[in-house]
């Protein structure tokens, strides 16, 4: 049996990972109007701080995005 057919029939799972030594979610809100985007950080709050100082700046940027990085995992049962 080749390697290719084993990964073929494999059952993989695919999961948030919630390990210890997982990667932080981090969250980053981007100006949907010109682009800029926060730093990324662990508190959303500071996300937030951002888009309120850059709206306050900026008076017609009114949309934004929030952007969130999620670790993930996968795993063969
Ligand atoms: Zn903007």
């Amino acid at each position: 049996m080749s390697m290719r057919s084993v990964i073929r029939f494999a059952s993989w799972t695919l999961e948030p990972d919630r390990e210890p030594d997982a990667e932080p979610v981090t969250y980053a809100m981007e100006c949907a109007v010109c682009g800029r985007r926060s730093g990324a950080g662990v508190d959303f709050q500071d996300a937030q701080r951002w888009a309120f100082a850059h709206a306050g700046r900026n008076p017609s940027h009114h949309t934004y995005r929030e952007v969130i990085h999620r670790p993930w995992r996968a795993w063969m049962r």
